[in-house]
């Protein structure tokens, strides 16, 4: 990676010193007062360890919702310092209710504190609007920047971006570098082959991911509501599926394009309704009835695209083949998961990006059988887009002076 990391610090920047470092706290609450999925929690300790055994005082910065730039109860993260600690027993975790004032600071010099969690980011006004005065007196809180908040990357805001500028050294945390090294390597210098698995809802939102990837893999299945506009181009009747009838024209020009690379499901689990889901029937891709709707892939799918990733070295997938939240529409998107370990266990790289992908691992309790899962679903999307990341790009390039 061509930016600085905590390993890259020397002693004298960490021991005795404060390290700011802006994490990726966002997660759910259970609405009794504690964290409900504390995956996003735990995925920071790494970075708070190394930091802490190098001998720094940890201050922590994130956001947790969306509170508009003023304080709101249910969006503090005082409930996310509480469960901190229990993962963290050994440290002395607390939590300091104000984020930009004197009271703040002077915490950060607090012997007797060693992890300091700050109230959220986003009860500040200027933190969504990046704003210059805010990241300058945020700089306050810390000696040293780190950023290990990859999911909150593709946003330039006060503390994920601006602080970048306020405050040297300027470094990638542990997750942040595994989630650019993995969904970087995969994009730059895949094993291969390299097959990519995109599905979700909507082509609209992933043309870019698909622009982008395309020329890099070497086979693109495609599944998800994504399949039905491609179906729509070939002609075939969808019935009632989820078609974006203004996106038929680009399907129908990638697949002239492309047709070789891009792997289309050739049969489909419909119903009349998701309210019926014992209803459901397997048909080929060309037999979908015009009062039913596709909502998953069907098993000939499944299996055509099970041997592909058992052939690769690289998969990346971003978005689930169908209806996962309603079984049995989640068929095609569980096949996909097993396919996937298995490959892992065969020694390909296999990388799961996008929050519902992630989600649907979660629950088949395979995401450590993976070589990574991205804890960033609009950050890891923006990156396999191919843009530029506001929260890395700010940070300090090795080799600077
Ligand atoms: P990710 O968060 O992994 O990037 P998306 O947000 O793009 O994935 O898409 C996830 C959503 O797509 C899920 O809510 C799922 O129900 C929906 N979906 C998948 N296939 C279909 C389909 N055939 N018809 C309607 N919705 C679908
Ligand atoms: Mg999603």
């Amino acid at each position: 990676m061509n930016k600085r990391t905590v390993r890259d610090l020397r002693d004298d920047q960490l021991r005795g010193k404060r390290a700011l470092v802006r994490v990726d706290f966002n997660v759910p609450l259970d609405g009794d007062g504690g964290v409900g999925d504390d995956t996003r929690i735990r995925a920071a300790l790494p970075t708070i360890e190394l930091l802490r055994q190098r001998g720094a005082r940890v201050v922590l910065l994130s956001h947790l919702g969306r509170p508009k730039g003023k304080p709101e109860a249910r969006y503090s993260l005082a409930p996310v310092a509480k469960h901190l600690q229990t993962l963290m027993p050994r440290e002395r975790v607390t939590f300091v209710p104000e984020t930009d004032t004197d009271a703040a600071v002077a915490a950060t010099t607090d012997a007797a504190r060693d992890v300091i969690l700050m109230e959220n980011t986003r009860f500040l006004a200027g933190e969504e609007q990046n704003d210059a005065a805010l990241s300058h007196s945020l700089a306050r809180l810390g000696d040293v920047y780190v950023n290990d908040a990859f999911g909150s990357a593709h946003r330039a805001h006060a503390s994920t971006e601006g602080l970048a500028h306020h405050l040297h050294p300027a470094v990638a945390g542990l997750l942040m570098e595994k989630e650019l090294e993995y969904l970087g390597r995969a994009l730059s210098n895949p094993k291969r082959p390299f097959v990519a698995v995109l599905g979700g809802a909507k082509i609209s939102g992933k043309i870019d991911v698909i622009e982008h990837m395309l020329p890099k893999v070497d086979r693109m299945l495609i599944g998800g509501a994504m399949a039905c506009t491609f179906f729509k181009a070939m002609g075939l009747e969808t019935g009632k599926s989820l078609v974006e009838a203004e996106r038929v024209d680009m399907a129908r020009e990638l697949l002239k394009r492309c047709g070789d690379k891009l792997v289309l499901p050739t049969d489909a689990r419909v119903a009349a309704s998701l309210d019926q889901p014992l209803a459901m029937q397997e048909v080929a891709r060309d037999a979908i009835a015009a009062t039913l709707a596709m909502f998953d892939i069907g098993r000939r799918s499944e299996q055509a695209f099970g041997q592909w990733i058992a052939a690769a070295k690289t998969v990346m997938w971003n978005g689930p083949m169908g209806v996962f939240e309603t079984p049995p529409f989640d068929g095609g998107t569980n096949a996909i998961a097993l396919a996937m370990a298995d490959a892992t266990k065969r020694g390909a790289t296999t990388v799961v990006g996008g929050g519902d992908s992630a989600a649907a691992v979660a629950a088949l309790g395979l995401e450590a059988q993976m070589s990574h899962v991205s804890t960033g679903g609009g950050a890891s999307l923006e990156f396999l887009e191919g843009k530029s990341l506001p929260g890395v790009a700010a940070l300090d390039d090795r080799g600077a002076p």
